[in-house]
């Protein structure tokens, strides 16, 4: 990661948190019995841009899509994102009620799924829908790594999406929505979008698809990003990841709504 070729634009809150570093060293410089205060200024700053990393929506660290791009509300599109496969059980399934809606949506795919099932990732895009970035191995912990280790992550993961769907994934999702202020710099330098969500369904934990449908669609309306997953699903009383029972359910609503679900680079303008 030399030479950085970055259009990077770093936000509000990252360049007061630089200028917070450099009045504290200069004043500590001047004033050494102040050290105390410097330092614990800093420690709080650097806590607080923790905090704003650890709200998958906040856009405090940087860009951040929660809703699509104004011209593709006011046109009454959605988007539906589903992450964490793709999964030889479910997925296949998602795609046959998609079809049957004539719907699109973002599949938020992990790196070594998408290589355990090359031929279910290239499904997906053949079918119309989109393949996007969400980590080669979907670490728990990737808001704790360090520069070197995201990078890692992210770049593995385009090489292994954008090798067998043909298509470089443009937009990046953190295992839970969760990073650090070190993200928007290396989303930046990979030429990736950070995105997260309107609302979500808590579907990995949540196994009852009338409360996940509820929380997807209060209020809904145009330019809105909703959050399923066909990895890690929660499974209803019957046994059946919830998504399954949601999904139908979700393309109706969409339809009377006179909205329409596309992918989220489609929107791109
Ligand atoms: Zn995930």
């Amino acid at each position: 990661m030399t030479a950085l070729r970055l259009n990077w634009q770093p936000s509000a809150a990252l360049l007061l948190f630089l200028a917070v570093i450099v009045i504290g060293v200069s004043a500590t410089v001047a004033y050494p019995q102040g050290w105390f205060w410097a330092v614990g200024i800093i420690v709080f700053y650097h806590m607080a841009l923790t905090v704003a990393g650890l709200l998958p929506r906040s856009k405090l660290l940087g860009p951040n899509w929660v809703r699509l791009p104004a011209s593709a509300a006011l046109n009454g599109q959605i988007c539906i994102t589903i992450d964490d496969g793709p999964d030889p059980l479910v997925t296949p399934q998602v795609l046959d009620i998609l079809d049957r809606h004539g719907a699109q949506a973002t599949f938020f795919c992990i790196g070594q799924q998408a290589q355990s099932y090359p031929d279910l990732c290239r499904e997906i895009v053949q079918r119309g829908h989109a393949v996007e970035n969400h980590t080669q191995h979907h670490p728990h912990l990737f808001s704790l790594f360090g520069p070197r280790a995201i990078y890692r992550e992210i770049q593995s993961a385009q090489k292994t999406l954008g090798g067998i769907t043909g298509r470089q994934p443009i937009f990046f999702r953190p295992p839970a929505g969760l990073r650090n202020l070190l993200l928007d710099p290396i989303l930046a330098y990979c030429g990736l979008r950070l995105v997260s969500w309107t609302r979500r369904g808590y579907d990995t934990r949540e196994g009852d698809p009338q409360v996940v449908l509820r929380r997807l669609t209060r209020g809904l309306r145009g330019g809105d990003i909703l959050l399923l997953h066909d990895g890690h699903a929660a499974v209803t009383t019957a046994g059946t990841p919830v998504i399954l029972d949601v999904l139908p359910y979700l393309l109706e609503r969409i339809a009377v709504s006179k909205l329409r679900a596309v992918t989220l680079h489609s929107t791109v303008t």
